[in-house]
């Protein structure tokens, strides 16, 4: 498996830390808002890179956080708390807000074909873990308080922009001009590990520690959860390319600091789906755009699985409904193309390991993934036996994930549901104008029933008869 590595800025052999197996942690969602379908993105090829890894044999443990305490908005230590945005916003506690949230995002991933983590494991579970690390950080002299918080030093480091170049663009989204600059800190790229003490004085959840009540800065959960889940040596660590400063430097910072050791050997970004005239997708520009939002619109959500699968992870993708709608529709035909093949003949087993190869081969080529389709349309042009197709697909959608050898049959199924479901309706628009002359509306009213139990709600309005799905 060859896969780009953000700390070496090369494409690398995947060598793990142990033999076959591959020990993968992904920063999860900060659970005060819906996913928007930029945050998905990153989670359907951060699947990609775990469902290739198993389909090319590794053995695959993935770890996910979910930030329920300590995000600030500006990424770095300044801001508003976004838990605590959201609590406000929708007048519910934290924890409330933390759970439905959290909830809607798995959602998310079912509807997306997203396959769940191994271990998904909140912060608010792990404060002595937390605690117990940051601890640690001090006795070894790479942290200490000031203000009543607990700051990481990273004068103390050997290296400290492990990641990403010393460079303005990568220092803004951590260090903003427009904030005032927190005076406790040593040194400006020092951060927080601990707050007893800040502006926040409203925040909701706190905890007992050694330096008072309080609680933990945004991340040192991950370094936290990451090694008690995966041990001291991690094999790949996944986020977005926003996250690559201040977060995962900062990641690597502590871990290392507390571990006395290299922690994880591959850094896996993927780059942004981004709004048609430029900027990042975000939950506050634009039309913020949620995989209910798609469905509502009448899009599949496999639709925009097909979307993201179509480029290349380090690569921005623009998000347009134009360039959705052709993808829905090259989606449509793909599977029509599938649900086609019949049942005949028998496997041809050369063919089928010669594809299979290929596509093995493009996936681990970094996740070319628009190559694995590739190899996919040439599988169904091929002279080889329906079979033999039908086999081959069911492999691929191991790592695609996209209903390919069912979607027709159920897209099918949908529709005559709903032509019966039409006849049903018109018929009691009928039945209601003759019911209106006779008088009489009993029939109308059985039908009305009936579409209930079908789940159609039926609404007589001043414009005529309307319907919704219920
Ligand atoms: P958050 O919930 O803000 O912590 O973000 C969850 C994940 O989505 C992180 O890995 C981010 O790096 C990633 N992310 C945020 N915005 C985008 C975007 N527009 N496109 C792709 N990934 C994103
Ligand atoms: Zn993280």
């Amino acid at each position: 498996m060859r896969l780009y590595n953000t700390s070496s800025r090369l494409v690398e052999e995947f060598r793990p830390h142990e033999e076959g197996k591959a020990k993968v942690y992904t920063c999860g969602p900060t659970v005060y808002h819906f996913a928007h379908i930029g945050n998905l993105r990153s989670y359907i090829c951060e699947d990609v890179l775990v469902k290739t890894l198993a389909y090319a044999g590794y053995e695959v443990k993935r770890v996910m956080n979910i930030t329920d305490v300590g995000h600030l908005s500006s990424d770095a230590d300044t801001g508003e708390d976004k838990m605590l945005k959201g609590a406000k916003r929708e007048h519910k506690s934290v924890l409330e807000i933390a759970d439905y949230y959290t909830k809607a995002f798995f959602e998310d991933f079912g509807k997306l074909h997203i396959r769940m983590p191994d271990v998904v494991e909140p912060a608010t579970h792990c404060i002595p873990e937390f605690i117990h690390m940051i601890e640690t950080l001090l006795e070894k002299g790479y942290a200490y308080q000031a203000g009543e918080n607990v700051y990481f030093d990273t004068s103390k480091l050997k290296k400290y922009y492990t990641l990403s170049n010393h460079n303005e663009d990568e220092l803004r989204v951590g260090v903003r001009e427009d904030v005032d600059e927190d005076t406790n800190k040593r040194n400006k790229t020092d951060f927080v590990l601990w707050f007893t003490k800040s502006k926040f004085d409203d925040q909701e959840l706190k905890w007992e520690s050694p330096w008072g009540r309080g609680y933990p800065g945004w991340h040192i959960e991950c370094s936290s959860i990451g090694i008690k889940h995966l041990g001291e040596y991690m094999d790949i660590h996944c986020g977005g390319v926003d996250n690559i400063f201040p977060h995962h430097t900062n990641e690597i910072a502590q871990s290392e600091a507390f571990l006395g050791h290299p922690w994880c050997k591959y850094w896996f970004h993927v780059h942004h789906l981004v709004e048609e005239k430029g900027g990042k997708m975000s939950k506050s520009s634009g039309e913020f755009l949620t995989v209910s939002v798609l469905q509502e619109k009448g899009y599949d959500p496999l639709a925009y699985r097909f979307f993201c699968l179509q480029s290349h992870y380090r690569k921005p993708l623009e998000f347009s409904y134009a360039v959705l709608d052709q993808m829905s529709a090259s989606y449509k035909k793909l599977l029509k193309r599938i649900g086609e093949l019949s049942e005949d003949g028998t496997v041809d087993e050369a063919a089928y390991a010669e594809y299979r190869t290929r596509f093995t081969e493009a996936l681990t080529d970094d996740l070319n993934t628009s190559m694995a389709f590739t190899v996919l349309y040439d599988v169904l042009k091929a002279d080889i036996s329906d079979t033999t197709k039908r086999k081959l697909v069911e492999s691929f959608d191991e790592v695609l994930s996209l209903d390919l050898l069912k979607g027709y049959q159920k897209a099918e199924e949908a529709q005559s549901v709903d032509a019966e479901l039409e006849a049903w309706i018109n018929e009691r628009i009928e039945a209601r104008k003759a019911a209106k002359k006779a008088k009489d509306f009993a029939q109308a009213d059985a039908i009305r029933e009936e579409l209930k139990e079908r789940g159609i709600a039926i609404e007589d309005t001043r414009e005529g008869t309307k319907w919704k799905k219920i």
